[in-house]
C-alpha cells in the first residue's frame, strides 16, 4: 500500500497513458474514416461524431445527394469531408470507395460499415429475391467492405473497423417479421467476431454496434411504422433510441482507448434485449 502511494505520480492511471487524459485519447485528429450509409440516419450521426472528434470523413452512400448534404453539414463544422457514391453490394463500388479514400488521404484508419436494409415479410412468404437483396447488402456488402478496407489496414498495421449489426442479431423483436434481416445481422456479428480475432495481432480491431430501435427514416417505412407503438412497450427505457444515443460508441470504438476490445458487439437498446 505504502509503495503504491509512493509511486502514484508514476502511475498511468494517475498521469494518463502517455500523459494523455481519457478525453484526449478519444480524439481522432489525423485519422481517416469512412461511413457507409452516411447520407442519413445512424450513418449521418456516425459521420458527425467522427468528424467532431477530429477525423477526416468520407461519407459513402448510394444516394449521392444525401451524401453531399452531409458533407456540407460537416464543412460547416470545419471537418474535412468528401462524398462518395457507392452501392456496397457491388464489389467494384466497394473497391473504388477504398481506392478513392486512399488516393485522397493516403490511408484508412476507421471503417464504419453501417449501410443496411430491412425487409418485413412473414417467413413463409419471404422470397429468395428478398433474402438475396437483404444478404447482399447487410452481410455480403459488409464483408466486402471489411475485406477491402481490411487489406489497407493490414498493410498499415493499424485499423478500426466498426460494423453496424442490430439488436435483432440477439433477439427476435416482436412482432416484426424479418427473417432475412435478423439472420443477416446475426451473420454480421459472427463476421465481426471472426475478423476481430483473426486480425488483432496485425493491429486491426473489428467490433460492431447493435442498436435497438432507432428513430430514423428506416423505421418510418410503410410496413414498419404501424409497429412503433407496440415496440415502445417492449423497451425498458420507455422510448426509441435517437441517433445521438449511439454517437459516443462509435468514437469509443474508433479511438485508441478501445484497443483491448475486438470481435465484440456493443449493444445499445435501452434494455430491450434483456426483457
Ligand atoms: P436508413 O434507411 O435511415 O439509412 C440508410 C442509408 O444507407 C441511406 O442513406 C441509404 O441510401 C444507404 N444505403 C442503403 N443501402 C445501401 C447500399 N447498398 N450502399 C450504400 N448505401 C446504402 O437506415 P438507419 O436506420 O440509419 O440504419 C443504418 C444501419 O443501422 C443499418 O445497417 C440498419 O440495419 C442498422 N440498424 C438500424 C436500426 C433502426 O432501428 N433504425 C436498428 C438496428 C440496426
Amino acid at each position: 500500500h505504502l509503495l503504491s502511494q509512493a509511486n502514484i505520480t508514476d502511475d498511468e492511471v494517475f498521469r494518463g497513458v502517455q500523459g494523455r487524459s481519457i478525453l484526449n485519447r478519444m480524439r481522432l485528429d489525423g485519422k481517416v474514416a469512412y461511413v457507409t450509409g452516411g447520407g442519413q440516419g445512424i450513418g449521418r450521426g456516425f459521420a458527425h461524431a467522427l468528424g467532431e472528434a477530429g477525423a477526416k470523413v468520407a461519407v459513402v452512400d448510394m444516394d449521392h445527394t444525401k451524401a453531399q448534404a452531409v458533407v456540407k453539414e460537416l464543412f460547416l463544422k470545419g471537418v474535412h469531408a468528401i462524398p462518395i457514391k457507392a452501392d456496397i453490394s457491388k464489389s467494384d463500388d466497394v473497391q473504388r470507395m477504398v481506392d478513392t479514400i486512399v488516393s485522397k488521404w493516403g490511408a484508412i484508419h476507421i471503417a464504419c460499415n453501417n449501410a443496411g436494409i430491412n425487409r418485413n415479410s412473414a417467413s413463409e412468404d419471404t422470397s429468395l429475391e428478398e433474402w438475396d437483396q437483404t444478404f447482399n447488402v447487410n452481410l455480403r456488402g459488409t464483408f466486402m467492405c471489411c475485406q477491402a478496407a481490411g487489406r489497407v489496414m493490414l498493410k498499415q498495421g493499424y485499423g478500426k473497423i466498426i460494423n453496424t449489426a442490430s439488436m435483432a442479431s440477439l433477439i427476435v423483436p416482436h412482432p416484426q417479421k424479418q427473417l432475412s434481416y435478423n439472420a443477416s445481422k446475426a451473420g454480421v456479428v459472427k463476421l465481426t467476431q471472426t475478423l476481430g480475432t483473426e486480425w488483432i495481432d496485425r493491429g486491426v480491431r473489428v467490433n460492431c454496434i447493435s442498436p435497438g430501435i432507432v428513430d430514423t427514416p428506416l423505421i418510418h417505412s410503410e410496413d414498419l411504422r404501424p409497429l412503433v407503438q407496440r415496440w415502445l412497450s417492449d423497451i425498458p427505457a420507455g422510448r426509441l433510441a435517437q441517433v445521438t444515443d449511439l454517437q459516443a460508441a462509435v468514437v469509443y470504438l474508433a479511438s485508441d482507448v478501445s484497443d483491448y476490445m475486438t470481435g465484440h458487439n456493443l449493444v445499445i437498446e435501452g434494455g430491450q434485449s434483456l426483457w
